[in-house]
Formats: structure tokens, C-alpha cells, sequence
């Protein structure tokens, strides 16, 4: 757009006065606007309180800091915003007051103007509708706190213009941010790929498969995510964060995927609302913050690491299995022919054949290496699977440990493939493999695994023995029950899948999804690029293997991850090349 002289911003609450600075930052001529004059003078002391640091740090010197303060109007009538170029609402979220609020806007405002909402949960489209301009009518969506967090969404409403879609844009790199341009949709990017992030980390807590603190341990020590979904609910405010569930599952009239849980709707009832009040998942202040590090393995010795990955080996087609086994090769010293055998591509269904070649290829490396443990990743589906495993449990001295890969069915399912399926553990990880730290021993932040036993397991040994595997390869065990995804893979996959959707919807471009989820939320990796390196077969058998066992339409995968792993995943490269 031309050059922007005046922002004006209606509502100077939390985030209209971040905004105003923002904006003031920019170099904007600024009219903040309320109905309040006491909440307006608060907005201005904030204002000026936190250029008074930047002034402190030595970001801005004392004379810039009041340049720009100078800048601030502080309004309480609308028609004062007649002159500005951009004019960005932030009042409470209550349609009829922002529509009367555009309704007036419309009418006071030049007609080049562009008219933002910066509403979270409210349709742009709908709130344009208001006006006889709807199509200069855009969201523009900070998050908070607006001058600290550097995304904004572009919001595009049916009637938007590309005009104004293109100055809006503009507006939010002026102001220095990061845009991300998604359509008019509940929760729009980041509250919509979010969901599942708490509502499968609640889900996985509500049916007993880990605990609070284990789900959080592995969702930050394995998925690198800078927080634990519960430690996360707790600092955004459990409320604040079932109202937007609740908000995006009711605009979505009840799709599954976003359906609330009680447990998190028991803590609101009960005021157990998270760090503001002391206690939420957590309790704050206390001595109950932190979870047991019970569930967690001694440290194992160097030379023991040693011997157990020179007698590993590692079968799969995925790659996860691919980087154990270059894991397993450097650890070892063994090239990574001499450390099993993985294949570029999963099987489907109807490769019997070549499942047949793969289960005797499969056999004869086993044979050769004859190892003590076995290391499985498959994402083939069901049948070429369990023929490649059962091929290479024939080669296997029964004392062999085999630890299978949860990206799928469950350990018990698995086991039950076997002709001893006592010897077989469950493991969860993601890609990439985190850091090997030779001195991780369950300690903060050391990398950890999910790790379970199937309901066939018997002899204590192979519980020991599993778990002396993993710590070979660098992972702390995390002890969880037995079930599809082993937490860690069922939770990411179900937001990867969001994501998915949300792309096969025209949502937003791959770029855009990617830069929202790690600007808006400090995703460790964009959704898209993460499902690149896990691989869209993995994730699919993830949420087939999780739709069978619990029988919900919540895990029904995108059509186009299934069509993604169908193509290959070529595709997906193209698609993130082409963004
Ligand atoms: P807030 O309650 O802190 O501030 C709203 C302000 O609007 C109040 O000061 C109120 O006096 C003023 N107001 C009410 N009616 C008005 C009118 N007719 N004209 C001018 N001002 C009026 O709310 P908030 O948290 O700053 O949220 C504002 C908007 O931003 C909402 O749409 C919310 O969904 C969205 N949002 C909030 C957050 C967040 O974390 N708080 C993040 C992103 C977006």
C-alpha cells in the first residue's frame, strides 16, 4: 500500500496498546481509541513504561523514546480516525459490537482505507458484512504480546479485495512482523493446527496411556517442542484455552477432531485455571511442579553402550529407520550395510510380491548379522508388514530382543505377529532423531523415547534389555501403555494432519502454514517440512492404526496425506519447493 502516516487502533486494552506500540515503533502516527479514558491513560503509561526500557537497554536513546510518545494520541471518539490510513480494532469479542464498530468506520474513514479486526475467533467475513465496503475489510491477527511475538495472520474474507489483502501485508512488514495470509476460517491457522497439541496430549492423559508430566517430558525431549502441552495450557490459562477449543469445535458444528475434554473442563469448573491461580495441571509455587523422573532408567556405562550397539541391527522403510540405522553404524563403527536393512519406499497392500522378495532379503541379513537387538520401522501397511517382520523373526535365536516402532499398531498387535511375542518392547520417537548425548541419563532435557510393554510380555530380562537398547541409542526410556502412536507419534500426527487438511482446504499456502506454526506458537519445525522429514507414510499408518484401535472419526487422515504417501513423497518436496 502507500505509505502509512496514522494507524488508528480501536479498544486500548492488552492488545490494542501493544498494538499502538507496534505501530508508534514503525514510525506511525498513532489515534488509540476507547470508550474508557481510564483504560486509555493506563495503555499510555504502558506505553511509555516499555519505551522507557527499550531506552534502558540501549535500544532507543531518550530523545527517540519521546519522538515517538509524541506520536500517541489518545482518542474517545471514533470520528477522530477519519484521516487514518489503517485502522485496526481491537475491541472484546462480541460481534454486534464490532459490526456496529466497522458499520461506523465504514462510513468516518477515507475511502482507501483499510479497515483490520484483529478478532481471533469472530469471522472476518461475516464482521465485513456490517459495512457497505467489504471488501476493504481484512483481519489482521496479532499475537499476544503484540510487540513481542513476530507473526501476524492475514485473515482474507470472502469479500476481501486483493488490494487490500496485499496492503495488509504490507502493513504487517512495515510494522516488522512476519505474515502469514490464510482464509476466513475458525481459529484460522495456529488456534486451528494447535488443537490437537492439548486435545490429543488430554486424551492420551484422560485414558490412563501417560501422565501429565510423562506426556509433557516426551513432547518436549523428543518432539523439541520449547514446552509440554499441559505446562503450556497452564501458562496460557486453562480457560482461556477451552474457550478457543470450545470456540473452533462449535463454529466446525462438532467435528470431532476438535471436540473438548473433560479433564481440562473439570480444572475450569474447579478455578484450577493454571499459573494466574496457583494451580492447574501443575501447582505453581509449591513443591508438586515437577513430575517423577520414576519412570526413567539408570545411566549405562560407556563400553556397555558400545557392546550393545555392536550386536543392533535395524530393519524398516521409513526415515526414522534410516537415521537409527546410521545412528547404530556410527556408534558402532560397523558400515551401514553390516547393521540390518532399510528400504526407501513403504509397501502397500497389493506388493505382495515384493514383500515376499523383502521378507526373505530381510531374512538372510538377520541371518548373517545375527543380532541380539532388533531395532523395526515399517510404515507399509498391515499385510506386506507383518510378512516382513515374521521373515525376519525366522532368521532370529530366540533370545533376541526386538523393539518395534510404535508409528503404527501397537506393540501388542505386533506381538501378536510373532511365534514369541514375549520378546518384542514398543518405542516411540520422532524425526529427527534427537541429539545422541552420551551422557543422557533422564535428567532435564536430556533426550527421551516413549517405551512400552505389550500385553504378551512376560520376562522382567527383556524389559531390562529394551531399555539398555534404547539408552545404547541415546534415548531415555519413558514408560507408557501400550497403544498406536506411543503418545509422541499419535500426538504429533494428529497435528501434522491439521495441518494437512487445513492445506488440502486452501487454507493457507505450505510457506504460510510453516512460518504460522513456528512464529505464532514456537513450533520447533513448520508442520509441513516436519511431515517431510517423518515421512506422510508413517503419519498415515499413525492415524490408521489409532482410528482402529479407538475407533473415533477424529483419526480419519486427510485425504491428501494418503495421497501424498500414494504418490510418494517426491511430491511433498515439490510442494514445499514450489511455496
Ligand atoms: P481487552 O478487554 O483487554 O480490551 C478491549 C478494550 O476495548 C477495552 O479497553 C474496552 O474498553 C475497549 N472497548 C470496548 N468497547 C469499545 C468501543 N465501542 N470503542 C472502543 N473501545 C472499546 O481485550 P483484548 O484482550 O485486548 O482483546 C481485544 C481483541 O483482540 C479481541 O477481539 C480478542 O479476541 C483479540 N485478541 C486477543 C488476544 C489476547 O491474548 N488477549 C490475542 C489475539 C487477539
Amino acid at each position: 500500500m502507500a505509505t502509512v502516516h496514522t494507524v488508528g487502533v480501536v479498544g486500548s486494552g492488552t492488545m490494542g496498546a501493544g498494538i499502538a506500540l507496534v505501530a508508534l515503533s514503525a514510525g506511525a502516527r498513532v489515534r488509540l481509541c476507547d470508550v474508557q479514558s481510564q483504560v486509555l491513560d493506563k495503555a499510555a503509561a504502558d506505553i511509555w513504561a516499555r519505551l522507557q526500557r527499550r531506552v534502558e537497554k540501549g535500544e532507543l536513546t531518550p530523545d527517540a523514546a519521546i519522538g515517538l510518545y509524541e506520536q500517541l494520541s489518545l482518542e474517545t471518539a471514533l470520528d477522530t480516525l477519519a484521516d487514518a490510513d489503517v485502522v485496526i480494532e481491537a475491541a472484546p469479542e462480541r460481534m454486534e459490537l464490532k459490526q456496529s464498530l466497522f458499520q461506523q468506520l465504514d462510513a468516518i474513514c477515507r475511502p482507501d482505507a483499510v479497515l483490520a479486526t484483529n478478532t481471533s475467533s469472530l469471522s472476518v467475513t461475516v464482521l465485513g458484512s456490517a459495512t457497505a465496503h467489504p471488501e476493504r475489510v481484512v483481519g489482521l491477527h496479532f499475537f499476544n504480546p503484540a510487540p513481542v511475538m513476530k507473526l501476524i495472520e492475514v485473515v482474507v474474507g470472502e469479500e476481501t479485495s486483493a488490494q487490500t489483502v496485499q496492503a495488509a501485508v504490507d502493513v504487517a512488514h512495515w510494522f516488522g512482523k512476519q505474515a502469514a495470509v490464510c482464509r476466513d476460517t475458525p481459529g484460522f491457522i495456529v488456534n486451528r493446527v494447535a488443537r490437537n497439541f492439548y486435545g490429543e496430549s488430554l486424551r492420551v492423559v484422560g485414558e490412563g496411556t501417560a501422565s501429565v508430566e510423562d506426556v509433557d517430558r516426551l513432547l518436549h525431549g523428543n518432539a523439541s517442542f520449547p514446552l509440554g502441552p499441559f505446562k503450556l495450557m497452564d501458562l496460557i490459562g486453562v480457560d482461556v484455552n477451552l474457550d478457543v477449543t470450545t470456540s473452533v469445535y462449535e463454529a466446525f458444528y462438532g467435528e470431532p477432531r476438535y471436540r473438548p475434554h473433560l479433564l481440562q473442563a473439570r480444572r475450569v469448573a474447579t478455578g484450577r485455571l493454571g499459573r494466574k491461580t496457583g494451580k492447574g495441571f501443575y501447582t505453581y509455587g509449591g513443591t508438586t511442579q515437577t513430575g517423577s523422573d520414576e519412570t526413567v532408567w539408570e545411566q549405562m556405562a560407556q563400553d556397555k553402550r558400545t557392546d550393545i550397539v555392536r550386536r543392533t541391527v535395524v530393519f524398516g522403510d521409513t526415515p526414522l529407520a534410516r537415521a537409527l540405522q546410521t545412528r547404530v553404524s556410527e556408534l558402532s563403527g560397523r558400515p551401514q550395510s553390516q547393521v540390518g536393512l532399510t528400504y526407501d519406499r513403504p509397501l502397500h497392500d497389493w506388493e505382495a510380491d515384493a514383500a515376499h522378495i523383502r521378507a526373505e532379503t530381510c531374512r538372510e541379513v538377520a541371518e548373517q548379522t545375527s543380532p541380539e537387538f532388533v531395532w523395526l520401522d515399517f510404515a507399509s501397511d498391515l499385510a506386506p508388514a507383518r510378512a516382513i517382520v515374521q521373515g525376519i523373526e525366522q532368521a532370529l535365536p530366540e533370545s533376541t530382543v526386538i523393539i518395534a516402532s510404535l508409528s503404527g499398531p501397537s506393540a501388542t498387535e505386533q506381538a501378536s505377529w510373532l511365534t514369541f511375542p514375549e520378546r518384542l518392547r514398543g518405542f516411540a520417537t520422532v524425526m529427527p532423531l534427537p541429539e545422541f548425548d552420551s551422557s543422557a541419563s533422564g535428567e532435564q532435557g536430556a533426550p527421551v523415547a516413549a517405551w512400552c510393554r505389550p500385553l504378551q510380555a512376560k520376562d522382567g530380562d527383556v524389559d531390562e534389555q529394551s531399555a539398555q537398547a534404547l539408552l545404547a541409542l541415546g534415548f531415555s526410556p519413558v514408560v507408557v501403555r501400550d497403544g498406536a502412536g506411543g503418545v509422541v507419534m499419535r500426538v504429533l500426527s494428529m497435528v501434522l494432519n491439521e495441518a494437512i487438511e487445513a492445506l488440502r482446504e486452501g487454507i493457507a499456502s505450505a510457506a504460510d502454514l510453516d512460518r504460522a506454526m513456528c512464529l505464532g506458537t514456537s513450533y520447533p519445525r513448520g508442520p509441513v517440512a516436519w511431515l517431510r522429514e517423518l515421512g506422510a507414510g508413517s503419519v498415515w499408518q499413525t492415524l490408521q492404526a489409532c482410528w482402529r484401535e479407538l475407533g473415533d472419526d477424529r483419526y480419519r487422515p486427510s485425504p491428501l496425506l494418503r495421497q501424498w504417501w500414494l504418490a510418494g513423497d517426491i511430491v511433498l518436496e515439490e510442494t514445499q519447493k514450489g511455496e
